[in-house]
């Protein structure tokens, strides 16, 4: 997408966890929590994938795209199809997308990425003064650890 941009990669925090738990750190009950609501909103507005879930095998994920911002107003935290994010890029200067990955047959939920659009993007470089740390730690489950995920993602 053309306004993309400050994309935060978290794959390698999933496969910690998924070390984790094959280590016997953590249970399949802890990583596979897919809330009802993230499961129906994989269902209306998640994109199919070619990925086999890590955990169970048997299904494909699912990607689902979380939307916020200030300017989403009631939108900010819902879920939106991959078709209408440009579309959605056009009419905000700046919102965050989160991707999270679901199975929908054992529940298992994973960040993938997160990432800005917006008309913003357009103007070549953002006015400046944006802490994307703040943004990325609020968001992540883990707090304080946004900018080495930042330099392990640009490795
Ligand atoms: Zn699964």
């Amino acid at each position: 997408m053309r306004t993309q941009r400050q994309v935060v990669d978290y794959s390698l925090r999933k496969r910690a966890v998924l070390r984790e738990l094959l280590a016997g750190r953590v249970g399949t009950y802890d990583v596979c929590d897919a809330s009802p609501y993230l499961k129906s909103a994989a269902r209306f507005h998640g994109e199919p994938t070619d990925e086999r879930c890590p955990i169970c095998r048997s299904e494909n994920l699912t990607h689902v795209h979380y939307i916020y911002g200030d300017e989403l107003k009631q939108s900010a935290g819902q879920a939106r199809t991959l078709a209408e994010l440009p579309v959605l890029a056009m009419t905000v200067r700046e919102c965050q997308v989160f991707v999270v990955e679901v199975c929908l047959g054992c529940n298992w939920n994973h960040l993938v990425e997160q990432y800005l659009l917006g008309r913003d993007g357009l103007t070549g470089s953002p006015e400046g003064g944006q802490d994307q740390d703040a943004v990325g730690g609020a968001a992540a489950s883990g707090n304080g650890t946004g900018s080495r995920r930042r330099r392990e993602a640009q490795r």
